[in-house]
């Protein structure tokens, strides 16, 4: 079962990877956007860490909750509301539980990553995070190691994809080519809570 303090480890190792990541996320964003996704990662994931050991909530849900309102109270640019509502949505969905199973949090993350579609307009094969969400959401009813894995392949399947949203479709066919950031990032974020589940298990 997955109480508070996993959901919390989930938030800081995710803060480590984009910390780690963030000038390769920037350097993505500089192909095909404005250059500042890392930065926007990196502020955001920052303030989460800092509020979770501020007031530190005591269930899955509350966790989330709180982190999605972070992000998008500290971001700026398209991700911060869109990873904002996928954090706050998936909390929603958990509800008030103390303990929860990858079952559920799988159901829940579907819930959240169909708040961002909702939210952004965007569909698989648009070149967003959803390339990477979307089959983390299928695998993780599977194991974190699939989820993991299934995001990593998303993002790397944007590479060849035309950007239909968000400012990367501003450039066209010259979007093709390149890796979506926020694909890269979601698979950073998956990615960390494969990390913590391991460290757990
Ligand atoms: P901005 O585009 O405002 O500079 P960021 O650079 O932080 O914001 O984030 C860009 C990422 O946001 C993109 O790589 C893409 O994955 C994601 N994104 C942008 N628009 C949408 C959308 N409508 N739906 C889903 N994801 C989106
Ligand atoms: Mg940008």
């Amino acid at each position: 079962m997955l109480d508070a303090a996993f959901f919390r480890r989930w938030m800081s190792t995710a803060a480590a990877a984009v910390d780690r990541e963030a000038a390769r996320l920037t350097d993505l964003d500089s192909a095909i956007g404005d250059a500042d996704h890392g930065a926007n990662m990196q502020r955001g994931f920052r303030a989460v860490t800092a509020v979770l050991e501020k007031e530190e909530p005591g269930t899955p849900g509350a966790v989330l909750a709180l982190a999605g309102r972070q992000l998008i109270s500290t971001v700026g640019g398209a991700s911060g509301p869109l990873y904002g509502t996928l954090l706050r949505r998936t909390g929603k969905a958990l509800g008030e539980a103390a303990e929860v199973t990858r079952e559920q949090l799988a159901e829940a993350l579907g819930a959240g990553v169909a708040a961002v579609s909702q939210l952004g307009g965007a569909a698989a094969g648009d070149k967003t995070m959803l390339d990477a969400l979307l089959p983390a959401v299928g695998a993780l009813g599977e194991s974190f190691d699939a989820a993991a894995a299934a995001a990593d392949a998303g993002a790397l399947a944007t590479v060849p994809l035309q950007a239909r949203k968000g400012r990367a479709s501003y450039l066209g066919e010259r979007s093709i080519g390149h890796q979506d950031p926020g694909a890269a990032s979601s698979a950073l974020l998956i990615g960390a809570l494969a990390e913590v589940a391991e460290a757990a298990a």
